[in-house]
């Protein structure tokens, strides 16, 4: 049954999880799995990602129909302003609205590969908040916005950062999920700062459950997160054995969202990159919190 986004946060609690769409059979295999699996549990929605440049454009937008007609959750999917200019997103819009979707998070995205830096499609929008704008105007989308508890890594100014992400909310998001982070601290002080500016959508806080340690360095040198001592630790120790630092990045999450949970922090959005088992046992651990959530 796919919902509008902002009816889903009248709970204490929400638990969603994101898709990309796969490259080949296997991969479809994987998560059509994963989709099945994780559907059983009950979660709020799912979220199907938009490759750069429009590069996945068929694959996410299969992969989104199928959850919302065929696994039928609620489904967010996102859209990006590479390579698009107002008329395809347009179109973009009323496909997704044939399929049956009715949420987007609405990003700028970054540059295709092989080019350094966005440029903005002619007759298009240059930043998240012109696009959020736009579907506001043309369309009845529930729409969530990317915020950065550590800033953008585009833009060494955070406060004018903090500035822009004011902009999308103000253009019209119903909600914000966060770049995934390992340090709460981060996330504390972004939300306190988004409570200060008299931000009330809700905020979703990105969880990424770390399975080895060579993604890790991978991950955090796309994103800049930092890496709490801690996690430093537990990557040397365990990297040469991937059953150990799967459990040890199971056991970081449990410890990280149970913080978060004390600190007021009640939405979350996992990074599942098309697994669900960890994903599972993380919440499993977690059950007490998250009432709704189903483990049969
Ligand atoms: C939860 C999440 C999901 C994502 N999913 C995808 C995906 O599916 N596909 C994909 O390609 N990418 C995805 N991304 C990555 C995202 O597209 C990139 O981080 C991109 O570089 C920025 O997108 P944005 O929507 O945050 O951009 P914006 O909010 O537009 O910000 C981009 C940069 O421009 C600056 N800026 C914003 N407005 C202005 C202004 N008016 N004047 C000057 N500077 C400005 C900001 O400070 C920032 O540095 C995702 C990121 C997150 C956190």
């Amino acid at each position: 049954m796919n919902k509008h986004i902002y009816d889903l946060f009248k709970y204490d609690t929400h638990v969603s999880f994101e898709f990309f769409p796969p490259k080949t059979n296997q991969g479809r295999k994987q998560i059509y799995q994963s989709i099945a699996r994780l559907k059983n549990m009950n979660p709020d929605f799912f979220s199907v990602t938009y490759g750069a440049g429009g590069t996945t454009a068929e694959r996410s937008l299969e992969i989104a129909s199928a959850l919302t007609n065929l696994a039928q959750v609620t489904c967010v999917a996102h859209i990006t302003c590479v390579g698009m200019n107002r008329d395809e997103v347009k179109n973009l819009l009323q496909s997704l609205e044939f399929h049956g979707i009715s949420n987007v998070l609405a990003l700028r995205g970054d540059p295709p590969q092989g080019q350094t830096e966005f440029i903005k499609p002619e007759n298009g929008f240059a930043y998240a908040s012109e696009l959020v704008r736009f579907i506001r105007e043309n369309s009845n989308m529930g729409i969530l916005v990317a915020g950065y508890p550590e800033g953008h890594k585009d833009n060494p100014d955070k406060k004018d950062d903090f500035g822009h992400l004011l902009e999308k909310i103000n253009a019209g998001a119903n909600g914000i999920i966060t770049q995934l982070f390992f340090d709460n601290h981060c996330l504390f002080d972004f939300d306190k700062r988004l409570r200060q500016a008299g931000v009330e959508i809700p905020l979703i806080a990105g969880i990424f459950p770390i399975s080895s340690g060579s993604q890790i360095s991978r991950i955090t040198e796309l994103s800049g997160a930092t890496i709490p001592q801690e996690l430093r630790k537990g990557i040397e120790k365990y990297c040469d054995s991937p059953e150990d630092m799967e459990k040890f990045g199971t056991d970081f999450a449990v410890r990280q969202v149970t913080e978060l949970l004390k600190g007021g922090i009640n939405h979350f959005h996992f990074y599942t990159m098309n697994r669900h088992q960890q994903t599972r046992n993380i919440l499993y651990q977690l059950r007490r919190y998250f009432p709704r959530l189903n483990f049969w």
